[in-house]
């Protein structure tokens, strides 16, 4: 079930996550996939740490400036790349391929995230950037 907000109404989606975090930053509000942030609730209570949200929803126009892939899963409010402070990005890769998220990147600074559809569940899309 995909969510959907408008920019800066801060809506409460889950005990820890607003929609502010995952709104575009270009302005225009958006959506998050509710599998999404499930899993994101999961990792939060898991680790007991606070989450920062670098980017959750992309606008198309906006995922273009930011030099995003064409069909990017943020653009489907599907995808978000997190921090975790303490935590090296490995580590939270780790732990969310623990939790079910079916694609993960591993940056230097950020970890991303998504729950993009797979043919094979116990398959997870996995790179480094
Ligand atoms: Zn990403």
């Amino acid at each position: 079930m995909i969510i959907k907000f408008k920019h800066d109404e801060n809506k409460r989606l889950s005990k820890n996550f607003t929609s502010n975090e995952f709104q575009s930053h270009d302005g225009t509000g958006g959506f998050v996939d509710e599998d999404l942030l499930i899993k994101l609730q999961i990792l939060r209570t898991q680790v007991g740490k606070p989450i920062t949200v670098t980017s959750g929803y992309r606008s198309i126009e906006h995922n273009k400036i930011v030099g995003g892939e064409q069909d990017s899963q943020h653009c489907e409010g599907t995808a978000a790349d997190i921090v975790i402070d303490g935590l090296k990005p490995l580590k939270v890769a780790l732990l969310a391929g623990r939790i079910g998220f079916t694609g993960i990147g591993l940056y230097k600074t950020i970890t991303h995230v998504d729950v993009r559809e797979v043919d094979d569940p116990n398959d997870i899309d996995c790179w480094e950037g």
